[in-house]
C-alpha cells in the first residue's frame, strides 16, 4: 500500500514563497500539525530572509525587529529549507514549483504602492513612503534612490497610517540616535546632512479617523527634538465623528485625546514639527524647473457612508502648502507574479479563506494557498499574520484529509536548482551571514549592518562559505 503525504515516510512537501512573517507562521502552523509530517521549503527572491521584517520595520523599532528570533526557532526545525536568492519567473516558475511540492503558500506581501492620480505626481521630489522605508532600511531594490534631504526643510507626507508615522519620525528625529540602529549606511550619512524641520502629515479624514496607532503618534511627540503640532479647528471633531467615535475601540479615543491636548499646547518649543492637518487632500503636485514646490490641497468634510463609517465630501475650499519633498504613505499594493492569478481591482492573489482562486470570482486552484498581505490586503501587525497564516493551513489540512493536492513526481528541489546554476542561499549560509552582519555592526557601533545590494550580499556569502 502507497504512503499518504503527510505520513512518517512520505512528508507532505510545502513550498513557501517569501519569507516574511506570515510565511514563518504557516511554516510553523504546518510543523505544529497533529499527525502531519511536513517538509516546508522556504523561497525569498532576496539573499536574506525575514520581509518587513528586515526591510519594512523602521530601524528605531529594534524590539520588533526582534520578532526574527521567533522565526529562527521555526526555522531550527528539521523540516525547514531555505532557498534565498532564488526569484520566481526568473529561477523557478509556477509549474517547476508543482512539480516538486504536494502545495505552495505565496506569502508574498504588497510590494509595491497604489497612486493618488493626481496632476504633478511624477515630478522630481515626490516619493512613495515604500521607496523610502527600503531605502533607510537597506533594502537592495531601493539603493539607487535618492533623496535630497539636504535641499529640503519642509516636507509632506501623505496619508496618516504607520508607515507615515514611520517616516515622519526617521525625517524628524536625531540622526544620533538612528546610528545605533541597523540603519543603512546612505540614509544614515543623508539624514545626516538632511535640513528637514517640518513634516506636514495630511489626512483625508478627521482626527478621529486617523489610521495611526496612540503609541506611534506619541512616540514623535516624545522625540527631544520634535512637537506634534495640530489647530484647535482641525483637532475638533464634527457632530457626526463625535457620534461615530462612541462606537469606535480604545485606541480611536486615546488618539483624539491625544491631538486635543496637543492642540492646547500650540506650537512648542521643539525645532522641529509634526504638523498634522486633517480633512485635506492633495489635488494637484505643484513644481518649479522639474521638481515639486508646493501641495495643492482641497478641504472636506465627513459624511457616513451606506455602512455609516465616514468618508470625505470634498468642498470648494483649497489651500497650496509649499513644500520641497512629497511622501506618499497612500498603502501598499500586490504585483502580480507569472503563473498566479492577480485581483487588479484589489491589488492581492485572489482567494477564499486563503485557497487561491483560477482567476478573481473563478474557481479554486488545488494545492495553490496563500497568506499575509497577498491574501487580505496590506492591513495589521507583523502579529496579525500569526492567527492569519494558521486559518490557511487549517484549509490546507482540511485539503490534504481530502487528498486535494498537487501530484509531484520530483523532490530534489536544490538539484534542479543546481542544474540551472542557480546558487542559492541555504539557512546555514543565511546564519553565517546574519552573525556576520552582527560582527560588523559591533564593529562600527550599530546592531547590525547590511550589505545594500544583491550583489554585495551574495559576495560575502560566498567568501563566508569558503
Ligand atoms: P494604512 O494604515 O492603511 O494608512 C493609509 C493612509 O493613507 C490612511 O490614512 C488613508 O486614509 C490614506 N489614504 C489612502 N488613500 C489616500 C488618498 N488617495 N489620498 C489621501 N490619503 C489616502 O496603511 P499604512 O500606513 O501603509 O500601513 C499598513 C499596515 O501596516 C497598517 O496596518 C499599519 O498599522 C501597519 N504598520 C504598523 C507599524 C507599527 O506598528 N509600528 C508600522 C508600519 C505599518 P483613509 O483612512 O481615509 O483611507
Amino acid at each position: 500500500m502507497s504512503s499518504r503525504p503527510g505520513s512518517p515516510d512520505l512528508p507532505l512537501r510545502v513550498c513557501i514563497v517569501g519569507s516574511g512573517p506570515s510565511a514563518f507562521y504557516a511554516a510553523e502552523a504546518l510543523f505544529k500539525a497533529a499527525g502531519v509530517n511536513a517538509r516546508v521549503d522556504m523561497f525569498d527572491r532576496l539573499p536574506t530572509p525575514f520581509g518587513l521584517v528586515r526591510g519594512g520595520v523602521a530601524p528605531d523599532h529594534q524590539n520588533i525587529k526582534s520578532v526574527a528570533k521567533v522565526y529562527n526557532k521555526i526555522a531550527d526545525h528539521a523540516g525547514f529549507n531555505f532557498f534565498g536568492n532564488v526569484k520566481i519567473g526568473r529561477d523557478l516558475d509556477a509549474a517547476d514549483i508543482e512539480r516538486h511540492y504536494h502545495m505552495v503558500v505565496w506569502a508574498i506581501g504588497c510590494e509595491s504602492d497604489n497612486r493618488l492620480g493626481i496632476p504633478g505626481e511624477d515630478l522630481h521630489g515626490v516619493h512613495s513612503a515604500t521607496e523610502f522605508v527600503g531605502w533607510y532600511n537597506g533594502h537592495p531594490d531601493f539603493r539607487d534612490r535618492s533623496f535630497d534631504l539636504a535641499a529640503a526643510t519642509r516636507v509632506a507626507v501623505v496619508g496618516n497610517g504607520n508607515v507615515a508615522m514611520d517616516v515622519s519620525r526617521i525625517l524628524l528625529e536625531s540622526p544620533a540616535a538612528l546610528a545605533p540602529t541597523d540603519i543603512a549606511d546612505h540614509a544614515l550619512a543623508m539624514l545626516r546632512k538632511s535640513h528637514v524641520r517640518e513634516v506636514v502629515l495630511l489626512g483625508r479624514r478627521g482626527p478621529a479617523q486617523a489610521a495611526f496607532s496612540p503609541k506611534e503618534i506619541e512616540e514623535i511627540a516624545a522625540l527631544p527634538e520634535a512637537d506634534v503640532v495640530v489647530t484647535q479647528a482641525e483637532a475638533a471633531l464634527d457632530e457626526f465623528s463625535a457620534d461615530w467615535l462612541e462606537r469606535q475601540p480604545r485606541s480611536t479615543h486615546r488618539n483624539v485625546k491625544f491631538l486635543t491636548e496637543q492642540a492646547k499646547q500650540g506650537e512648542g518649543h521643539k525645532p522641529k514639527k509634526l504638523r498634522c492637518r486633517f480633512l485635506v487632500a492633495p489635488v494637484e503636485l505643484q513644481g518649479k524647473a522639474g521638481r515639486v514646490a508646493a501641495v495643492r490641497v482641497q478641504h472636506a468634510v465627513l459624511e457616513p457612508d451606506q455602512s455609516g463609517t465616514p468618508r470625505p465630501r470634498s468642498i470648494d475650499r483649497y489651500e497650496t502648502i509649499p513644500v520641497d519633498l512629497v511622501f506618499k504613505s497612500i498603502g501598499y499594493r500586490g504585483v502580480p507574479l507569472p503563473g498566479l492569478a492577480f485581483d487588479d481591482k484589489k491589488g492581492i492573489v485572489p482567494n477564499v479563506d486563503g485557497r487561491v482562486l483560477q482567476a478573481p470570482g473563478a474557481a479554486v486552484r488545488a494545492g495553490h494557498y496563500v497568506v499575509g498581505w497577498a491574501k487580505r490586503g496590506p492591513t495589521g501587525l507583523v502579529g496579525t499574520n500569526s492567527p492569519d497564516s494558521k486559518a490557511t493551513v487549517e484549509k490546507m489540512l482540511e485539503d490534504l484529509q481530502h487528498a486535494r493536492l498537487l501530484h509531484p513526481n520530483q523532490s530534489d528541489i536544490a538539484a534542479f536548482l543546481r542544474s540551472k546554476g542557480v546558487d542559492f542561499v541555504s539557512w546555514q549560509d543565511w546564519q553565517q551571514l546574519d552573525a556576520w552582519e552582527l560582527q560588523q555592526g559591533t564593529a562600527k557601533g550599530k546592531c547590525r549592518h547590511k550589505e545594500p545590494t544583491v550583489e554585495a550580499l551574495m559576495a560575502t556569502v560566498r567568501k563566508l562559505r569558503a
